[in-house]
């Protein structure tokens, strides 16, 4: 975990002022340290009967694929509106300023599915919070969260449901 830590880079006002940026790109490209990330996730839900893998864009796509890969589960992108082809199922939910959207095929998700909802940072939650309720419209047997990184200063666990199982890698 230490080796992981020391490739994750501090960003300081990015993207905004005020905001300190954990960027996981410089672990990403690591060969050591994606391993890692790619075991140490799986070692989480190992004999869960996991078949799905939902990853959040952007970059939740990164590790939850890795984490589907290692389940040996399916992958599942939830998007940003538009950008998925088929039948699509919407949730809104406030940003800092104004109003986002996410998305995900109908026929994503059913419910003989045990779901991971994967992205790689929990900040205030209200990404992972809508990302859930897509997910759960779709009726899966189980939903988990995960993240890699939890900045628990932000105490965004308080935005998920609070029946959700949730785990992540790294708090700061
Ligand atoms: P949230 O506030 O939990 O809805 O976070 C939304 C998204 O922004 C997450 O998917 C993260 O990828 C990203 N994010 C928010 N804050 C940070 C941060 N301090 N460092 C890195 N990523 C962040």
């Amino acid at each position: 975990m230490e080796y992981i830590k020391s490739k994750i880079r501090d960003v300081q006002d990015f993207p905004s002022k005020g905001v300190l940026f954990k960027d996981l790109t410089t672990a990403f490209k690591d060969p050591r340290a994606l391993h890692i990330i790619g075991w140490d996730l799986s070692q989480l839900y190992r004999d869960k009967g996991v078949t799905k893998v939902v990853g959040i864009e952007s970059r939740g796509f990164i590790g939850g694929s890795i984490l589907a890969f290692e389940l040996g589960a399916g992958f599942v992108p939830c998007r940003k509106p538009g950008k998925l082809p088929a039948d699509t199922i919407r949730e809104e939910y406030a940003k800092e300023y104004g109003t986002d959207v996410i998305e995900i095929h109908r026929d994503a998700i059913g419910p003989d599915d045990i779901v991971v909802i994967h992205d790689d940072v929990l900040a205030t939650g209200g990404t992972m919070a809508a990302a859930y309720k897509l997910v759960k419209s779709l009726n899966p047997k189980k939903i988990y969260i995960n993240f890699i990184i939890e900045l628990s200063a932000l105490n965004g666990r308080a935005a998920l449901p609070a029946d959700a199982e949730v785990t992540s890698l790294i708090k700061y």
